[in-house]
């Protein structure tokens, strides 16, 4: 085979990292500048020329999409598929562990993932039974102990509350929390990474086995490892030092969820022999663009350092615009995206980026209207939406009846009269004998002591699974969806709906039998069945790896829809504009970005504003942002903001003052945007007819001196207009006496 093609179109430094020899390597480097490339370069280098079966590679990524891209392109630089590597997210890797050996991982077969919407209301319904009062504990809370603990490895009995009354409840909650995850074989997503280390940590056959395999850990975004997930790789590498990571300090951007940085200046402590490779040349952004996002991140004071500089022309200037409101600023960024695509860009080469996931809806609307197809990456799931959790929670109850998550969502719903007191005392027998609520379910039913109307309640919920199982015992998965679909009666609930959003949730139920229909296709068509984030490659003979990984295929595809990371949505192949978070853009790169609310409060966000650390963060996910862009980007703030319901008048943020003044051009909203608005006489007028002023204009004061019309209300003597005055802040002003001057 020629493989020297895989050391072409690689800089020095990068050549120099993908040949390195046996032993721990780290690749810190800035954005842009080849990591990604060179991991791949080096997994196709390590079993293309180094002699490694791609059976002994196991490479950690950040989604299950980059995980896929990653596969195609090192079977695209080797020319031929590489079966049997182990690429997937920690997460994903973690599952796909904790299948082949649940028995020894203390887990029933067919054990079923919590997302983390489950796992809320799981804790919550707990603090309720706890007698606790949850808005003084409230369950977000309590959900974040719990999974900050299991992501530092600590289970409840670890943990002392030092006298402390706050900790000894979230202590206690989290017991709680773990009995009844116990009782009802469910693991939340930190409990998968927990619950695989414990099992390498406590079974020394299964570490020696997979020691042995795994000759070669390569690691991308090595920054936003957390405790656990650093705990992981120690354990697997050994004494090998067979650990390639590649990482940037300047975009760790989940310490929020326990990110680490601090492991990347461990790793050298951890791996004495460590190989430094630094890559210096950028290779995806203009000299502008890169310019502009080194001196944001200049600002942040702990940083390792590093120099960033490309042979790219300077290219456009960084364009900032100041939109006077938020639909200002959604209608710029569609004008902008549709001059862009007229001048010959794809949809594709388009990304609009937010701090919010709320900021998403006003984009959405003006670009339906501009008639533009976009997708939003990571918004909510296909497999989040109420209605597939409702039907999936009837799936869960067919594989394993003990599941309480899936018997709280799906017992009465569709309501089929079982009232709060019966679930109650459900919930009271399944707590004082420590069962399932199916199995207390069950016995209330055998004592006979329960009313008649809310035990035959209860008896048609059990026939509706029961003839389910029975039904759909050889059934093929996707028969086996449209049954329960049938059964549950699901459909004909959302029909009667009122809420308009009826018809649309019918059309998802159906969706999810096509869904299940593909995955059908994809695990009957191999012999492997496809996991989120790992490729699973059965029967190696005389290993523990050869035990076939007994999953029903209805278990598989339920870990699928609980695992899959939002990076598979419907209409993905469809030419489209993405909107997504700054946290979700990590690791792409667009011709063209646009940052929306680049304002104090929300960009950095308001809870980061007086805490240094988390100020720093908010600045690398700028830089993390700003980095994503090749050719043009543009950064937005507006002068007004609606969210959540409520007004704001936002400074620009601090970020913008940071990009050096010669590398911007702004642009100031255009004087003659106005906007409909809603007199108290009900129709639609425009600002400039009813008040003489219009929205965005430029306005003087005698008193509180300069500002930007924002809005209005009201005609005649009783017109107001209210003013974002430089110096005073936001003020309503009744136009008759304002004396105010157009500037
Ligand atoms: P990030 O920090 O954002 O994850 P990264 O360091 O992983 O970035 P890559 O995504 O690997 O960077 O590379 C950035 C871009 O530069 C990609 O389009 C990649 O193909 C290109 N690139 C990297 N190295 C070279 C090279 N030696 N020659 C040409 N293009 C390159
Ligand atoms: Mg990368």
């Amino acid at each position: 085979m020629d493989v020297s093609h895989i050391l072409d179109d690689l800089n020095e430094a990068q050549r120099e990292a993908v040949s390195a020899p046996a032993g721990s390597t780290l690749v810190l480097a800035g954005a842009g500048s080849g990591k990604t490339r060179v991991l791949v370069h080096r997994i196709a280098w390590l079993t293309g020329v180094a002699g490694a079966t791609p059976w002994s590679v196991l490479a950690v990524t950040f989604t299950n999409k980059a995980a896929r891209e990653m596969r195609h392109r090192i079977e695209h630089l080797l020319g031929q598929p590489v079966g049997g590597m182990w690429v997937g997210t920690f997460h994903g890797l973690a599952h796909r562990l904790l299948r082949a050996h649940w028995q020894e991982a203390g887990l029933p077969k067919a054990f079923q993932i919590l997302d983390s919407d489950d796992q809320h209301r799981l804790i919550k319904r707990l603090i309720r039974e706890m007698n606790l009062d949850d808005s003084k504990w409230p369950p977000r809370q309590a959900q974040w102990f719990i999974n900050s603990q299991k992501d530092e490895g600590r289970r409840a009995q670890h943990l002392d509350d030092g006298g402390d009354h706050y900790q000894r409840q979230m202590i206690a909650i989290y017991r709680a929390y773990q009995e009844a995850c116990e009782r009802s074989g469910a693991v939340d997503f930190a409990e998968l990474l927990l619950r695989a280390h414990e099992l390498l940590r406590d079974r020394t056959d299964i570490l020696h086995h997979y020691r042995e395999r795994f000759a070669h850990i390569l690691v991308d975004e090595f920054q936003d490892t957390n405790s656990i997930q650093y705990a992981w790789l120690r354990l697997l590498s050994g004494e090998r030092n067979n650990l390639f990571v590649v990482g940037d300090d300047d975009q760790s951007i989940y310490g929020w969820r326990g990110a680490k940085v601090e492991n990347i200046r461990h790793f050298q402590r951890d791996f004495p022999k460590t190989a430094m490779v630094r890559l210096e040349q950028n290779y995806r952004s203009t000299a502008n663009i890169l310019q502009a996002s080194n001196a944001v991140i200049s600002n942040n004071p702990s940083r390792l350092g590093k120099n960033l500089w490309t042979e790219d022309k300077d290219g456009d200037p960084v364009r900032v615009y100041a939109a006077f409101n938020e639909v200002d600023e959604a209608r710029f960024v569609i004008g902008r995206i549709s001059d862009a695509i007229d001048s010959g860009h794809r949809r594709t080469d388009v990304a609009i980026l937010y701090r919010t996931s709320a900021q998403s809806r006003l984009f959405e609307e003006a670009l339906l209207q501009a008639g533009i197809p976009y997708r939003v990456y990571g918004g909510l799931r296909f497999f989040e939406r109420a209605e597939i959790k409702d039907a999936l929670a009837y799936m869960r109850l067919v594989s394993n009846r003990d599941s309480d998550p899936a018997f709280e969502r799906a017992v009465n719903q569709p309501p089929r009269g079982i009232g709060p007191r019966t679930l109650d005392a459900v919930r009271a027998h399944a707590r004082d004998f420590g069962c399932s609520m199916w199995h207390a379910m069950e016995e209330l039913l055998a004592g006979g002591s329960m009313a008649a109307r809310a035990a035959n309640a209860l008896k048609g919920f059990v026939e509706v699974i029961e003839e389910l199982q029975l039904e759909t015992t050889d059934m093929q998965l996707a028969d086996l969806t449209a049954q329960v679909l049938n059964r549950s009666r699901l459909p004909e609930h959302f029909k009667k709906s009122r809420d308009g959003k009826g018809q649309d949730r019918i059309e998802n139920l159906e969706e999810l039998v096509n869904a299940a229909r593909q995955f059908d296709g994809i695990s009957m068509g191999s012999d492997s069945i496809d996991l989120p984030g790992t490729e699973i490659n059965s029967s190696t003979p005389g290993s523990i790896e050869s035990d076939p990984i007994e999953m029903s295929e209805l278990d598989a595809f339920l870990s699928h829809a609980a695992l899959e990371a939002g990076d598979t949505q419907a209409g993905e192949h469809e030419e489209s504009v993405q909107l997504m978070t700054l946290h979700s853009a990590k690791g792409l790169e667009f011709p063209l970005i646009f940052i929306g609310g680049m304002e104090e409060g929300l960009f950095p966000h308001s809870m980061s504003s007086d805490d240094p650390e988390r100020l720093e963060e908010e600045r690398r996910l700028c830089y993390v942002g700003m980095t994503r862009a090749m050719e043009q980007l543009y950064l937005c703030h507006a002068e007004s903001r609606r969210l959540h319901g409520s007004d704001s008048y936002p400074m620009p943020s601090r970020f913008l003052r940071e990009i050096p003044p010669d590398l911007v051009e702004e642009i100031r909203s255009r004087p003659d945007v106005s906007r409909p608005v809603i007199t108290p006489a009900g129709g639609f007028n425009m600002a400039e007819e009813t008040t003489g002023f219009r929205l965005g204009q430029r306005v003087a004061h005698p008193k509180f001196g300069e500002g930007v019309v924002l809005n209005a209300e009201g005609q005649g003597s009783s017109a107001r207009v209210q003013v974002n005055f430089e110096a005073a802040g936001a003020k309503w002003l009744v136009v008759a006496y304002a004396n105010l001057q157009a500037v």
